[in-house]
């Protein structure tokens, strides 16, 4: 049997669900031996490949480009998996939610806030504007799996990957939902 193919992704995030991941420490050496990464920010691809077996989402689902990548990999890979609690309900991005229209608050960042010289963060091509509302992956796309957790544990990571790498859709519960 061929490796995994196996990608990460990190949309609207801090980083930090991927920074739990490679607090796997050693346990990454083993994993390397079961999984090819085809696509990550802690690899050097610039395309999305093609027939993908699994990708983990970090991050909610924030402005156009988000949403127009998240149906792309839909479409390319077999087992989807919501990566920590911005991609599983939105979390710190949708803070913003709750406080209405996009361009109010746009307004008082990048304008009202601004020490000199306030502007929009507006380029065409460059910029993708906000959508309306942040929403979790499974709100846009289909999900197969969740790994809660902000950030989720190495241990939890570790537990949904066992799953993986054993041909199973990771469903975690008991002591693996409450690690982290
Ligand atoms: Fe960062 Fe927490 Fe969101 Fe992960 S779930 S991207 S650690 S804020």
């Amino acid at each position: 049997m061929g490796k995994i193919r196996f990608a990460s992704v990190w949309l609207g995030g801090c980083s930090g669900c991927h920074m739990s991941f490679l607090d796997l420490d050693e346990w990454l050496i083993d994993l390397a031996e079961l999984v090819e990464v085809v696509y990550s920010p802690i690899a050097d691809a610039k395309v999305f490949p093609s027939n993908v077996d699994v990708t983990l989402i970090e991050g909610a689902v924030c402005n156009e480009d988000n949403l127009e990548v998240l149906h792309t990999i839909r479409e390319r890979s077999r087992l989807l998996v919501s990566f920590g609690d911005c991609a599983v309900t939105g979390n710190v991005p949708a803070m913003r939610n709750p406080l209405g229209d996009v361009d109010p608050i746009l307004q008082v960042v990048y304008v009202e806030a601004a020490d000199a010289q306030g502007q929009y963060p507006v380029e065409s091509g460059v910029v993708p504007p906000l959508l309306p509302r942040v929403r979790p992956v499974h709100e846009c796309v289909r999900v197969d799996a969740f790994i809660s957790g902000c950030p989720p544990s190495a241990d939890r990571i570790k537990a949904a990957l066992e799953a993986i790498v054993a041909g199973e859709t990771p469903h975690l519960t008991g002591s693996q939902l409450k690690a982290g």
